[in-house]
Order: C-alpha cells, then structure tokens, then sequence
C-alpha cells in the first residue's frame, strides 16, 4: 500500500493534500489520484499505478482539471 509520501504535491495548487480514490469504471475498481484543494484529478489506474501516473503527470503538468 503506497502512502502519500510518494505523492507529488499537485501541479495546478502546489497543495500536498492529494491522495488516491477509488472510481468504478467499466465495472473494474481502478483509482484516481485527486487533489482535494483544487480537484484535479489524475488519470484512472490500478492502485498503484495511478501513483506513478500522477507522479508522470505532475512533470509533464499534463494533468487535467475538473471543476
Ligand atoms: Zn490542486
């Protein structure tokens, strides 16, 4: 179980009070990693792939936002 130490802060807020949700897709129980200062969301993956994909995104600041 990853923990929100390997987290990288958000790239829109720069707030560190992101952690994974679980999201239904497909029927397929995946995770979002989710800012819960400002709502990005990174893309849906298994649990701890969605770490590393937010990590990617935050470099690449490809991350995108949802109001
Ligand atoms: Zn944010």
């Amino acid at each position: 179980m990853a923990t929100n130490s390997e987290l990288k802060p958000c790239p829109f807020c720069g707030d560190t009070d992101v952690q994974p949700q679980a999201c239904g897709m497909n029927g397929v129980q995946v995770y979002s990693v989710r800012c819960l200062s400002c709502g990005a969301r990174g893309p849906a993956e298994y649990h701890d792939e969605c770490i590393e994909a937010w990590n990617r995104r935050t470099s690449d600041s490809e991350a995108h936002h949802e109001e």
